[in-house]
Protein backbone atom coordinates (compact mmCIF):
# COMPACT_ATOMS: atom_id res chain seq x y z
CA UNK A 1 0.00 0.00 0.00
CA UNK A 2 1.21 3.22 -0.58
CA UNK A 3 0.72 5.75 1.65
CA UNK A 4 0.85 9.61 1.44
CA UNK A 5 2.60 11.80 3.57
CA UNK A 6 -0.71 12.97 5.51
CA UNK A 7 -1.08 9.34 6.27
CA UNK A 8 2.02 8.58 7.41
CA UNK A 9 2.21 11.47 10.08
CA UNK A 10 -0.94 10.35 11.07
CA UNK A 11 -0.24 6.78 11.97
CA UNK A 12 2.89 8.07 13.72
CA UNK A 13 0.92 10.50 16.10
CA UNK A 14 -1.79 8.91 16.92
CA UNK A 15 -3.07 5.05 17.61
CA UNK A 16 -6.16 3.49 15.69
CA UNK A 17 -8.34 1.25 17.85
CA UNK A 18 -11.45 -1.00 17.31
CA UNK A 19 -13.83 -1.53 19.59
CA UNK A 20 -16.71 -4.40 20.17
CA UNK A 21 -18.55 -3.01 23.22
CA UNK A 22 -20.70 -6.65 23.99
CA UNK A 23 -22.97 -7.52 26.30
CA UNK A 24 -20.58 -10.53 27.16
CA UNK A 25 -17.93 -9.93 25.68
CA UNK A 26 -15.85 -6.38 24.91
CA UNK A 27 -12.86 -6.82 22.91
CA UNK A 28 -10.44 -4.63 21.48
CA UNK A 29 -8.26 -4.16 18.02
CA UNK A 30 -5.08 -2.33 17.93
CA UNK A 31 -4.28 -1.10 14.13
CA UNK A 32 -1.05 -3.50 13.13
CA UNK A 33 -1.36 -5.58 16.54
CA UNK A 34 -4.61 -7.19 16.24
CA UNK A 35 -6.73 -7.99 19.05
CA UNK A 36 -5.20 -7.05 22.31
CA UNK A 37 -8.19 -6.78 25.27
CA UNK A 38 -11.26 -9.90 25.22
CA UNK A 39 -12.49 -9.47 28.59
CA UNK A 40 -16.22 -9.90 29.68
CA UNK A 41 -17.89 -6.81 29.70
CA UNK A 42 -18.17 -6.10 33.58
CA UNK A 43 -17.11 -3.37 35.58
CA UNK A 44 -16.64 -3.29 39.69
CA UNK A 45 -17.69 0.39 40.97
CA UNK A 46 -16.82 1.20 44.56
CA UNK A 47 -20.16 2.94 45.50
CA UNK A 48 -18.39 4.93 48.28
CA UNK A 49 -15.65 6.74 45.79
CA UNK A 50 -17.52 5.85 42.51
CA UNK A 51 -14.38 4.31 41.19
CA UNK A 52 -13.90 1.80 39.28
CA UNK A 53 -11.77 -1.06 41.20
CA UNK A 54 -11.73 -3.76 38.14
CA UNK A 55 -12.64 -4.18 34.66
CA UNK A 56 -13.37 -7.53 32.70
CA UNK A 57 -12.19 -11.16 33.90
CA UNK A 58 -11.16 -9.78 38.16
CA UNK A 59 -14.62 -7.72 37.49
CA UNK A 60 -16.82 -10.86 36.95
CA UNK A 61 -15.16 -13.07 39.34
CA UNK A 62 -16.07 -10.63 41.84
CA UNK A 63 -20.11 -10.91 40.55
CA UNK A 64 -22.50 -12.48 43.28
CA UNK A 65 -19.14 -12.79 45.78
CA UNK A 66 -18.12 -8.29 46.70
CA UNK A 67 -19.02 -6.68 50.01
CA UNK A 68 -21.67 -4.35 50.22
CA UNK A 69 -20.17 -1.62 48.55
CA UNK A 70 -18.53 -2.85 45.89
CA UNK A 71 -20.72 -3.59 43.16
CA UNK A 72 -20.04 -5.55 39.61
CA UNK A 73 -22.25 -4.12 36.69
CA UNK A 74 -22.24 -4.56 33.57
CA UNK A 75 -22.46 -1.52 31.47
CA UNK A 76 -24.21 -3.22 28.46
CA UNK A 77 -27.20 -4.62 29.26
CA UNK A 78 -29.68 -5.92 26.23
CA UNK A 79 -27.76 -4.21 23.65
CA UNK A 80 -28.47 -0.99 25.43
CA UNK A 81 -26.28 1.32 27.28
CA UNK A 82 -27.26 0.98 31.32
CA UNK A 83 -25.01 3.48 33.01
CA UNK A 84 -23.17 6.35 31.03
CA UNK A 85 -21.03 6.51 33.33
CA UNK A 86 -19.67 3.08 33.96
CA UNK A 87 -19.62 2.87 30.45
CA UNK A 88 -17.21 5.99 29.85
CA UNK A 89 -15.18 4.83 32.79
CA UNK A 90 -14.77 1.25 30.45
CA UNK A 91 -14.10 2.84 27.49
CA UNK A 92 -11.20 4.55 29.32
CA UNK A 93 -9.96 1.73 31.08
CA UNK A 94 -9.99 -0.06 27.67
CA UNK A 95 -8.08 2.80 25.59
CA UNK A 96 -5.61 3.30 28.35
CA UNK A 97 -4.97 -0.39 28.28
CA UNK A 98 -4.75 -0.70 24.85
CA UNK A 99 -2.38 1.89 24.63
CA UNK A 100 -0.35 1.45 27.35
CA UNK A 101 2.92 0.91 25.60
CA UNK A 102 2.43 2.82 23.08
CA UNK A 103 0.67 6.38 23.64
CA UNK A 104 1.24 8.71 21.15
CA UNK A 105 0.63 12.26 20.55
CA UNK A 106 -3.17 12.35 19.61
CA UNK A 107 -5.97 10.75 20.62
CA UNK A 108 -6.40 7.81 18.95
CA UNK A 109 -8.80 7.13 16.18
CA UNK A 110 -11.83 4.51 17.67
CA UNK A 111 -14.13 2.59 15.59
CA UNK A 112 -16.97 1.33 17.88
CA UNK A 113 -19.62 -1.84 17.06
CA UNK A 114 -23.08 -0.60 18.68
CA UNK A 115 -25.94 -3.03 18.12
CA UNK A 116 -28.21 -2.84 15.27
CA UNK A 117 -31.43 -0.80 16.04
CA UNK A 118 -29.90 1.24 18.68
CA UNK A 119 -31.62 4.89 19.15
CA UNK A 120 -30.33 7.61 18.46
CA UNK A 121 -29.81 9.12 21.48
CA UNK A 122 -28.01 5.50 22.70
CA UNK A 123 -25.45 6.45 19.74
CA UNK A 124 -24.81 9.86 21.12
CA UNK A 125 -24.10 8.46 24.45
CA UNK A 126 -21.29 6.36 23.21
CA UNK A 127 -19.84 9.01 21.02
CA UNK A 128 -19.81 11.10 24.15
CA UNK A 129 -18.13 8.04 25.87
CA UNK A 130 -15.95 8.00 23.60
CA UNK A 131 -14.77 10.86 23.17
CA UNK A 132 -14.53 11.48 26.95
CA UNK A 133 -12.50 8.72 26.94
CA UNK A 134 -9.82 10.44 25.45
CA UNK A 135 -10.30 9.57 21.61
CA UNK A 136 -9.26 11.76 18.94
CA UNK A 137 -11.96 10.38 16.25
CA UNK A 138 -15.25 8.72 16.98
CA UNK A 139 -16.49 6.41 14.07
CA UNK A 140 -19.38 4.29 14.84
CA UNK A 141 -20.72 1.11 13.06
CA UNK A 142 -23.36 -1.32 13.43
CA UNK A 143 -22.04 -4.97 14.81
CA UNK A 144 -23.68 -7.06 11.98
CA UNK A 145 -22.09 -4.42 9.58
CA UNK A 146 -18.68 -5.04 11.19
CA UNK A 147 -19.57 -8.93 11.81
CA UNK A 148 -20.27 -9.11 7.89
CA UNK A 149 -17.03 -6.86 7.00
CA UNK A 150 -14.62 -8.99 9.63
CA UNK A 151 -16.20 -12.23 8.14
CA UNK A 152 -15.14 -10.18 4.76
CA UNK A 153 -18.45 -10.58 3.13
CA UNK A 154 -18.45 -8.07 0.28
CA UNK A 155 -20.47 -5.65 2.00
CA UNK A 156 -20.26 -2.88 -0.21
CA UNK A 157 -21.05 -4.04 -3.61
CA UNK A 158 -24.25 -4.01 -4.81
CA UNK A 159 -24.94 -7.80 -3.97
CA UNK A 160 -26.98 -8.79 -0.53
CA UNK A 161 -25.21 -10.36 2.05
CA UNK A 162 -27.10 -11.31 5.26
CA UNK A 163 -25.74 -11.89 8.91
CA UNK A 164 -27.14 -13.42 12.19
CA UNK A 165 -25.01 -12.28 14.81
CA UNK A 166 -25.78 -13.76 18.56
CA UNK A 167 -24.82 -12.11 21.45
CA UNK A 168 -25.15 -12.78 24.85
CA UNK A 169 -28.09 -10.42 25.11
CA UNK A 170 -28.89 -9.87 21.94
CA UNK A 171 -28.87 -11.42 18.05
CA UNK A 172 -28.67 -8.86 15.41
CA UNK A 173 -29.95 -10.18 12.02
CA UNK A 174 -29.11 -7.92 8.82
CA UNK A 175 -29.42 -8.21 5.72
CA UNK A 176 -26.69 -5.64 3.96
CA UNK A 177 -26.06 -4.45 0.25
CA UNK A 178 -24.23 -1.24 -0.85
CA UNK A 179 -22.81 -0.34 2.17
CA UNK A 180 -26.06 -0.17 3.93
CA UNK A 181 -28.44 -2.17 6.23
CA UNK A 182 -31.13 -2.63 4.02
CA UNK A 183 -32.97 -5.22 6.80
CA UNK A 184 -32.50 -5.30 10.02
CA UNK A 185 -33.83 -7.11 13.69
CA UNK A 186 -32.74 -6.99 17.07
CA UNK A 187 -33.90 -9.29 19.19
CA UNK A 188 -33.24 -10.01 23.45
CA UNK A 189 -32.91 -13.88 22.62
CA UNK A 190 -29.22 -14.39 22.44
CA UNK A 191 -27.37 -16.82 24.67
CA UNK A 192 -28.22 -15.21 28.07
CA UNK A 193 -31.85 -16.39 27.14
CA UNK A 194 -30.80 -20.15 26.83
CA UNK A 195 -28.99 -20.14 30.03
CA UNK A 196 -32.00 -18.64 31.70
CA UNK A 197 -34.28 -21.65 30.09
CA UNK A 198 -32.35 -23.77 31.39
CA UNK A 199 -32.27 -22.64 34.72
CA UNK A 200 -36.43 -22.63 34.78
CA UNK A 201 -36.12 -25.82 33.39
CA UNK A 202 -34.38 -27.52 35.72
CA UNK A 203 -35.93 -25.90 38.36
CA UNK A 204 -39.30 -27.02 37.41
CA UNK A 205 -38.54 -30.69 36.13
CA UNK A 206 -35.50 -30.93 39.13
CA UNK A 207 -36.64 -29.06 41.38
CA UNK A 208 -33.07 -27.85 41.92
CA UNK A 209 -31.72 -24.22 41.69
CA UNK A 210 -28.62 -23.16 40.11
CA UNK A 211 -26.41 -20.28 39.23
CA UNK A 212 -26.20 -18.61 35.50
CA UNK A 213 -22.71 -19.45 35.55
CA UNK A 214 -23.12 -23.22 35.93
CA UNK A 215 -26.40 -23.10 33.12
CA UNK A 216 -24.19 -21.57 31.09
CA UNK A 217 -21.43 -24.24 31.57
CA UNK A 218 -23.75 -26.92 30.42
CA UNK A 219 -24.87 -25.01 27.53
CA UNK A 220 -21.35 -25.25 26.04
CA UNK A 221 -21.18 -28.46 27.25
CA UNK A 222 -24.03 -30.69 26.48
CA UNK A 223 -26.57 -27.80 24.08
CA UNK A 224 -27.34 -29.11 20.89
CA UNK A 225 -30.41 -27.42 18.96
CA UNK A 226 -30.49 -31.49 16.57
CA UNK A 227 -30.57 -34.68 18.53
CA UNK A 228 -26.93 -36.35 17.95
CA UNK A 229 -26.32 -40.06 17.66
CA UNK A 230 -25.50 -40.88 20.99
CA UNK A 231 -27.07 -38.88 23.83
CA UNK A 232 -24.70 -36.62 25.78
CA UNK A 233 -24.89 -36.07 29.68
CA UNK A 234 -23.57 -33.69 32.32
CA UNK A 235 -24.14 -33.97 36.13
CA UNK A 236 -25.36 -30.75 37.93
CA UNK A 237 -25.34 -29.28 41.40
CA UNK A 238 -27.47 -27.07 42.99
CA UNK A 239 -29.64 -26.25 45.91
CA UNK A 240 -33.00 -28.82 46.26
CA UNK A 241 -35.84 -26.57 46.41
CA UNK A 242 -37.54 -28.63 48.99
CA UNK A 243 -35.03 -29.41 51.38
CA UNK A 244 -32.86 -26.49 50.84
CA UNK A 245 -29.67 -28.65 50.61
CA UNK A 246 -27.54 -29.50 47.55
CA UNK A 247 -28.28 -31.99 45.30
CA UNK A 248 -26.71 -33.40 41.79
CA UNK A 249 -28.84 -34.71 38.69
CA UNK A 250 -27.77 -36.12 35.66
CA UNK A 251 -29.41 -33.90 33.01
CA UNK A 252 -28.90 -34.71 28.99
CA UNK A 253 -29.08 -33.04 25.55
CA UNK A 254 -32.80 -33.69 25.20
CA UNK A 255 -33.38 -31.84 28.51
CA UNK A 256 -31.24 -28.71 27.00
CA UNK A 257 -32.73 -29.02 24.48
CA UNK A 258 -36.54 -29.10 25.13
CA UNK A 259 -35.74 -25.80 27.58
CA UNK A 260 -34.39 -23.67 24.53
CA UNK A 261 -36.96 -24.90 22.06
CA UNK A 262 -38.82 -21.89 22.61
CA UNK A 263 -36.22 -19.50 21.97
CA UNK A 264 -34.67 -21.25 19.02
CA UNK A 265 -37.77 -21.44 17.24
CA UNK A 266 -38.21 -17.10 18.01
CA UNK A 267 -34.51 -17.33 16.18
CA UNK A 268 -35.72 -18.84 13.18
CA UNK A 269 -39.38 -17.10 13.13
CA UNK A 270 -37.11 -13.87 13.46
CA UNK A 271 -34.92 -15.10 10.52
CA UNK A 272 -37.88 -15.83 8.37
CA UNK A 273 -39.53 -13.05 9.50
CA UNK A 274 -36.64 -10.65 7.95
CA UNK A 275 -36.28 -12.67 4.44
CA UNK A 276 -40.14 -12.29 4.33
CA UNK A 277 -39.62 -8.42 3.96
CA UNK A 278 -36.28 -8.26 1.97
CA UNK A 279 -36.77 -6.92 -1.66
CA UNK A 280 -36.20 -9.92 -3.63
CA UNK A 281 -33.20 -9.09 -5.86
CA UNK A 282 -31.14 -8.88 -2.53
CA UNK A 283 -33.08 -12.47 -1.57
CA UNK A 284 -32.17 -14.56 -4.23
CA UNK A 285 -28.83 -13.00 -3.99
CA UNK A 286 -28.57 -14.31 -0.46
CA UNK A 287 -30.50 -17.45 -1.36
CA UNK A 288 -27.47 -18.01 -3.87
CA UNK A 289 -24.93 -16.85 -0.76
CA UNK A 290 -26.06 -18.34 1.86
CA UNK A 291 -27.02 -16.51 6.00
CA UNK A 292 -23.34 -16.72 7.68
CA UNK A 293 -23.35 -16.97 11.92
CA UNK A 294 -21.31 -15.05 14.14
CA UNK A 295 -21.48 -14.11 18.07
CA UNK A 296 -20.62 -16.92 20.86
CA UNK A 297 -24.12 -17.61 20.91
CA UNK A 298 -24.54 -19.37 17.53
CA UNK A 299 -21.72 -21.90 18.63
CA UNK A 300 -24.54 -23.76 20.32
CA UNK A 301 -24.55 -27.46 18.70
CA UNK A 302 -26.26 -28.04 15.27
CA UNK A 303 -27.51 -24.21 15.23
CA UNK A 304 -26.61 -24.01 11.37
CA UNK A 305 -28.13 -27.36 10.80
CA UNK A 306 -31.01 -26.62 12.04
CA UNK A 307 -31.92 -23.32 10.47
CA UNK A 308 -30.58 -24.41 7.23
CA UNK A 309 -33.28 -26.70 7.49
CA UNK A 310 -36.04 -25.21 8.69
CA UNK A 311 -34.72 -21.89 5.93
CA UNK A 312 -34.41 -23.80 3.24
CA UNK A 313 -31.28 -21.43 2.51
CA UNK A 314 -27.28 -22.50 3.09
CA UNK A 315 -26.21 -21.37 6.59
CA UNK A 316 -22.19 -20.92 6.99
CA UNK A 317 -20.67 -20.86 10.29
CA UNK A 318 -18.03 -17.64 10.70
CA UNK A 319 -15.03 -18.32 11.35
CA UNK A 320 -13.70 -17.38 14.81
CA UNK A 321 -17.33 -16.47 15.60
CA UNK A 322 -16.53 -15.01 18.79
CA UNK A 323 -14.50 -12.14 17.01
CA UNK A 324 -15.88 -11.45 14.12
CA UNK A 325 -17.60 -7.48 15.15
CA UNK A 326 -13.87 -7.18 16.50
CA UNK A 327 -11.80 -8.09 13.21
CA UNK A 328 -14.29 -6.05 11.40
CA UNK A 329 -13.86 -2.89 13.10
CA UNK A 330 -10.09 -3.82 12.77
CA UNK A 331 -10.27 -3.84 8.68
CA UNK A 332 -12.23 -0.48 8.64
CA UNK A 333 -9.63 1.15 10.62
CA UNK A 334 -6.83 -0.13 7.47
CA UNK A 335 -8.89 1.91 5.33
CA UNK A 336 -11.42 4.61 6.98
CA UNK A 337 -11.93 6.43 3.77
CA UNK A 338 -13.45 3.89 1.91
CA UNK A 339 -15.62 2.47 4.43
CA UNK A 340 -17.24 5.85 5.35
CA UNK A 341 -20.43 4.87 3.63
CA UNK A 342 -21.16 1.87 6.32
CA UNK A 343 -20.58 3.75 8.79
CA UNK A 344 -23.40 6.00 10.73
CA UNK A 345 -22.39 9.18 9.68
CA UNK A 346 -25.17 11.07 11.72
CA UNK A 347 -27.57 9.56 13.99
CA UNK A 348 -30.33 12.07 13.41
CA UNK A 349 -30.49 10.41 10.07
CA UNK A 350 -30.96 6.71 10.96
CA UNK A 351 -33.49 5.16 8.69
CA UNK A 352 -35.10 3.11 11.43
CA UNK A 353 -35.66 3.34 15.22
CA UNK A 354 -35.86 0.86 18.24
P1 LIG B 1 -21.71 -10.27 22.94
O1 LIG B 1 -21.35 -9.82 21.56
O2 LIG B 1 -23.12 -9.93 23.33
O3 LIG B 1 -20.71 -9.79 23.96
P2 LIG B 1 -20.54 -12.86 22.37
O4 LIG B 1 -20.52 -12.86 20.90
O5 LIG B 1 -19.25 -12.63 23.06
O6 LIG B 1 -21.64 -11.86 22.95
O7 LIG B 1 -21.15 -14.26 22.84
C1 LIG B 1 -21.38 -14.55 24.18
C2 LIG B 1 -22.38 -15.69 24.28
O8 LIG B 1 -21.90 -16.83 23.57
C3 LIG B 1 -22.63 -16.15 25.71
O9 LIG B 1 -24.02 -16.26 25.93
C4 LIG B 1 -21.97 -17.54 25.75
O10 LIG B 1 -22.63 -18.41 26.64
C5 LIG B 1 -22.14 -18.00 24.32
N1 LIG B 1 -21.19 -19.04 23.93
C6 LIG B 1 -19.85 -18.95 23.86
N2 LIG B 1 -19.30 -20.12 23.47
C7 LIG B 1 -20.34 -20.98 23.26
C8 LIG B 1 -20.46 -22.36 22.83
N3 LIG B 1 -19.37 -23.08 22.54
N4 LIG B 1 -21.70 -22.89 22.73
C9 LIG B 1 -22.79 -22.16 23.03
N5 LIG B 1 -22.76 -20.87 23.42
C10 LIG B 1 -21.55 -20.28 23.55
MG1 LIG C 1 -21.37 -9.12 19.82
Amino acid sequence: MILNRFEKLRRLTSNDIGIDLGTANTLVYVRGTGIVINEPSVVAVNQKTGRVVAVGKTAKQMLGRTPAHIVAVRPIVDGVISDFEVTEEMITYLLNTAQQNNKKLFGPRVVVGVPSGITNVEIRAVRDATRNAGAGEVHIVEEPMAAAIGIRLPVKDPVGSMVIDIGGGTTDIAVISLGGVVRARNLRIAGDKLDDDIISYIRSEFKILIGEKTAENIKIAIGAVLAGEAPLEASVKGRDLVTGLPREVIITDSDIREAISQSIASLVEATREVLETTPPEVLSDIMNRGIYLAGGGALIKGLAELLEEEIKIPVHMAEDPLTSVARGTGIILEDLESFKEVLIQNEDELPYQK
